[in-house]
């Protein structure tokens, strides 16, 4: 989630806001302030609605942030990384750093949320109870009362990735020992909800109700895109368990002398041979690689004048991996360290080069022959 705003950190979980969310929160005080709030208090000032939508708007949101605080304090108790807290459009998000080990763990993250919203659909129902009469106090607690129930309810649809998909997950999972198969059905029952949402919001603006209709598409969508990519994800991951990075290098990666100037290379190997990287040795041993990137970032009349020496990235500032590390680990190094490719070392000694490239190639091939 780019392009949000720090907030700051608790339990040392980053909170974010993303430019998306003043829309939806300008929205809410709006229908509040407009809405809500002069049709309970009639008496009150424009002034004192718009004041009462906007301190309930954010009440809300912190309570959506209490739900997503909730599920990161049952995944940190088991040992499970939290990246980040991201409130936007929809709601809110935490990015959980890595799936959670055991169905018993998936269960308890993923309910911990709706629990903490029901919690505070009760807090809230008890305010409004104790003090109906108390005009600046009764309206906000049982707008917010009965949004923290819809946000429990609504979370709890079996659709993956809504909680309820998670906890649907995690009994699939039980019953059948398989991750795979648990975030098969839990993917494919996300999608269905996802178009169910597509559906009734298609047949809500038909039928008038034109806003509330395209909110539930959009949200459907965004359900929809969720799903598939969970699942994208997880085809990736279980494709690539158990291969090394010696299996999808390659050694083909051209040797050249340092010396070489760029513009023969692109003329003589780029242009016309086709290749993509070039390595620059030293009897044998690493001192850097030259990638098209490097290339194009120095400018075309230099070229004749620059070293592939010059450009390319020396060894010491390249991140490494032997022909037996976990190609899954190899991927999480490139995206951590933000690189397309990186070299494959056996004792200082360079024995082929790794690529996204050419890891996607490796996926296609196994898709291909369906391996
Ligand atoms: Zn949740």
């Amino acid at each position: 989630m780019n392009a949000s705003i720090k907030l700051g950190t608790i339990w040392g979980i980053p909170i974010g806001l993303h430019i998306s969310w003043f829309l939806i929160f300008g929205l809410i005080s709006w229908s509040l302030a407009v809405g809500y709030f002069p049709n309970e208090y009639p008496q009150l000032s424009g002034t004192t609605n718009w004041a009462l939508g906007v301190i309930t708007s954010l009440l809300f949101f912190g309570s959506v942030l209490a739900h997503e605080l909730g599920h990161s304090f049952i995944a940190l108790r088991n040992k499970i990384p939290v990246k980040g807290i991201t409130l936007f459009i929809f709601g809110g998000v935490a990015q959980i750093g890595q799936e959670p080990k055991s169905p018993g763990a998936e269960f308890r993250i993923a309910v911990a949320g709706p629990i903490v919203s029901l919690g505070l659909a009760g807090l809230f129902g008890g305010l409004w109870l104790l003090d109906q009469t108390v005009p600046f106090l009764a309206a906000p607690s049982l707008y917010l009362a009965r949004i923290n129930l819809i946000l429990a309810i609504f979370n709890m649809i079996p659709g993956f990735p809504l909680d309820g998909g998670r906890v649907l997950r995690a009994l699939v999972w039980r019953w059948t020992n398989s991750f795979r198969r648990a975030t098969q059905v839990a993917s494919f029952s996300g999608q269905i909800v996802a178009f169910g949402f597509i559906g009734f919001g298609v047949f809500g603006m038909l039928s008038g109700n034109f806003m509330n209709g395209l909110w539930l598409v959009f949200i459907g969508w965004f359900l929809q895109n969720a799903a598939a990519s969970a699942y994208a994800q997880l085809n990736v991951t279980e494709t690539l368990r158990g291969v090394t990075v010696g299996q999808a290098m390659t050694r083909e990666c051209a040797e050249i002398p340092g010396l070489t100037p760029l513009s023969q290379l692109v003329e003589e190997r780029i242009l016309t041979g086709g290749q993509r990287c070039f390595v620059v040795t030293d009897q044998d041993h690493l001192r850097g690689i030259l990638t098209l990137r490097d290339i194009s970032a120095i400018p075309q009349q230099k070229w004749r004048f620059t070293t592939a020496e010059q450009a390319m990235m020396p060894s010491n500032r390249l991140a490494s991996v032997n022909p037996n590390t976990d190609l899954l680990e190899a991927l999480q190094l490139m995206d951590n360290s933000n690189i397309a490719q990186v070299p494959v070392l056996v004792d200082d000694r360079l024995v082929g080069m790794l690529s996204r490239e050419q890891i996607l190639r490796y996926l296609r091939l196994r898709s291909e022959l369906g391996v």
